[in-house]
């Protein structure tokens, strides 16, 4: 009998706290997974061998670096070319998901406006 009561409290419960606009929100941040923040760059940095062709040009090597903001500073992480594809799928995805936060603001405001406004189902 508990479970039943606790069904019909959470069911009344449902058409404000638990929103479309919440459950909405947890199906986009699903899909989110993983989602990032900062800049993936191509860099060029010489290797350790003594004799290589590539550095003695002055080519040097490839490499992808993620920079990031970490409290505050300015920091960076060299990222090995096997990751840079899901680096960048992370970077689109955290743009995403600063997108998503942006227009909950005015969501919530609109959806507040509209169950105040509502005529009282009594
Ligand atoms: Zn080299």
């Amino acid at each position: 009998m508990v479970c039943m009561v606790h069904y019909i409290h959470t069911m009344k419960h449902s058409k404000s706290s638990d929103s479309a606009l919440h459950q909405n929100f947890l199906r986009q941040l699903q899909k989110l997974w993983p989602a990032i923040k900062g800049s993936l760059a191509e860099v060029r940095k010489p290797c350790i061998r003594s004799n290589c062709p590539a550095c003695a040009r002055g080519d040097k090597h490839p490499a992808f670096m993620l920079s990031f903001t970490d409290k505050g500073r300015r920091r960076c992480m060299y990222v090995p070319t096997e990751m840079v594809p899901q680096l960048q799928h992370a970077l689109r995805n955290g743009k995403a998901l600063e997108e998503l936060l942006y227009q909950l603001g005015p969501e919530l405001l609109r959806e507040y406006r509209k169950q105040r406004d509502a005529p009282s189902p009594d």
